[in-house]
């Protein structure tokens, strides 16, 4: 078990005791991406956002789902989407819960 620690946009983003599969991972794509122009990348993201739903009873004028702006369907993600998701990526990854709409309502 290792930590990762990155700073991006002055935004730290750590995680203490990952998997060596997860560690060796996000050593490859930050040095992959600090040392091509492009930020061109062979492995997979270290850790995703995940926005489980995209619907909200509110409508604040500041955002994009309250003012019904986003440009997607607006549903929950269904349990089969979620469960593929971290099949596919629970290897390589760390995951938030987090996104433009209230997760928790
Ligand atoms: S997601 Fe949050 S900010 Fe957006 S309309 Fe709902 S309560 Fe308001």
């Amino acid at each position: 078990m290792q930590p990762i620690k990155l700073v991006h946009d002055g935004i730290q983003y750590s995680r203490d005791n990952v998997s060596e599969e997860k560690y060796q991972n996000f050593v490859l794509i930050t040095n992959e991406a600090l040392n091509t122009r492009d930020f061109t990348v062979s492995g997979f993201p270290f850790m995703l956002q995940v926005e489980p739903t995209s619907l909200c009873n509110l409508s604040c004028i500041l955002c994009p789902t309250g003012r019904r702006e986003l440009n997607r369907p607006y549903r929950h993600m269904r349990l089969n989407e979620f469960r593929s998701l971290i099949d596919d990526m629970e290897r390589y990854c760390s995951f938030s819960f987090f996104g433009i709409v209230e997760n928790h309502l």
